[in-house]
């Protein structure tokens, strides 16, 4: 069977302003529930007298997932006639921020919600400031409630001009802003009646028009190395690839070594050799030479391959209990890889209330630094916007996980022996 498309969005938005009304919504509106789950949530209000809640259906529907299966559970999916989505789940800072950068997926767009009664908050803003620091271009900003402000043009056209030109100063264009009440469904599948004097398209059909990020198929090889296997003679290389696919004969460089040879045999667990293997699978490689490889390496085509260097900037996402210590070792975990690093620098620091970045200072919990991080080890690296696998990394000490960051290459050069 075709497979699927699948797209990955994040729903933010300030507590209160309607997101588990929205996802429920967004469930039911495109049948997406199960057969007789919402009559049954329905129904069971009513006999204890209390208004029915869309945030009690989507905790019913995600507690029987959680005991029925045991993927990742921060994730749910609901269906349209083009695709499949997966809302990776933003319970609070962070919690977006480490599942945004060391969760294994990364929001491919995001929906900004604000109460338009209440309208734009200080974390409506600190949102679409992680958005920002993080990438995330799609952007559809969904104002909700539309319904307690009597579906007022006005009072829509007012939070629409306040929060474009904040987004603008971020550097973000919303590719749309839709007037909602997620209560009643207006304008998530079915166009409002309500709010004639909007044009625009619904949320699914902003849902729908948006583009996939590019398959990590696609991607560069990035193949790093799990374990080594050494049997009958032969060493046997495993690992999931990251990114890119792999064939026999293919010539791989392994980074930051700089060994090179050509892939002999391609193993999968589950299945008999195959001649080729793409990103998401685990294989298992030989090699038509020996060489001496360790966990921890990357695994890429030569014309390809990642740059290596002992220095490198990233964006820091501080979750540590202690302030970041400039000169203090931690443990870097980049996919496979972990190996010590020491912060040299601090080159900015963004302002957490007007989130402006500011010379270097402190870093304390939940700031955002802009860093220069040192490693002994020469360190195989790609930039965050070109691989979001292989780009992002977690710092740790003593075992706890203190910063995510994302890397980025401007100014670096590429220490790879010739
Ligand atoms: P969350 O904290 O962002 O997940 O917010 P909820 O989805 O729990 O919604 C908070 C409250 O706002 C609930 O009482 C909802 O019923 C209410 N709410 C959500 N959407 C609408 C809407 O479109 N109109 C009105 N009047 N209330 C809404």
């Amino acid at each position: 069977p075709l497979a699927r498309e699948l797209m990955r969005i994040v729903i933010v938005g300030h507590v209160d302003h309607g997101k588990s009304t929205l996802v429920g919504r967004l469930f039911h509106d495109t049948g997406s529930l199960p057969d007789g789950k919402f009559e049954a949530i329905k129904a069971m209000c009513e006999r204890r007298g209390m208004p029915f809640e869309w945030a009690f259906l989507m905790d019913a529907f995600q507690s029987e997932r959680d005991q029925g299966i045991t993927i990742d559970t921060a994730q749910i999916w609901f269906k349209t006639k083009k695709r499949d989505y997966t809302i990776i789940d933003a319970p609070g800072h962070r919690e977006f921020i480490k599942n945004m950068i060391t969760g294994a997926s990364s929001a491919e767009a995001a929906l900004m919600l604000i109460d338009a009664g209440h309208g734009i908050q200080q974390q409506s803003r600190l949102h679409a400031f992680l958005l920002s620091l993080l990438g995330v271009r799609q952007i559809a900003v969904i104002v909700n409630k539309m319904d307690l402000v009597d579906f007022s043009a006005d009072r829509f056209a007012a939070i629409r001009r306040e929060y474009t030109d904040y987004l603008a100063s971020l550097g973000i264009t919303p590719s749309y802003i839709i007037p909602v009440a997620a209560r009643d469904g207006d304008n998530i599948a079915e166009k409002s009646t309500r709010m004639a004097w909007y044009d625009g398209p619904t949320l699914i059909e902003a849902l729908d028009s948006f583009h996939p990020a590019a398959p990590l198929a696609e991607l560069p090889l990035r193949l790093p190395v799990q374990d080594v296997y050494k049997f009958d003679d032969r060493r046997i290389l495993a690992g999931r690839i990251a990114s890119g696919r792999l064939k026999v004969g293919d010539r791989l460089v392994f980074s930051p070594s700089n060994k090179t040879a050509r892939i002999s045999s391609i193993e999968t667990w589950s299945a008999p050799p195959r001649g080729e293997a793409e990103a998401g699978e685990s294989v298992g490689i030989t090699l038509d030479e020996q060489l001496f490889i360790e966990r921890g390496e990357i695994a890429s085509h030569v014309e390809r391959a990642p740059l290596e260097s002992h220095v490198f900037a990233a964006r820091l996402f501080w979750l540590g209990r202690a302030p970041l210590e400039i000169g203090h070792t931690y443990r870097l975990r980049l996919q496979t890889r972990e190996v010590n690093v020491t912060v040299e620098r601090v080159d900015g620091l963004y302002d957490p209330e007007r989130f402006t970045l500011n010379p270097g200072g402190t870093v304390a919990r939940n700031d955002i630094a802009e860093v220069s991080l040192r490693s002994p080890a020469l360190l195989a690296l790609d930039a965050a916007t070109d691989n979001p696998k292989t780009g992002r990394f977690v710092l740790a000490d003593g075992g706890n996980i203190v910063a995510g960051g994302t890397i980025s290459l401007q100014g670096i050069a590429d220490e790879r022996a010739a």
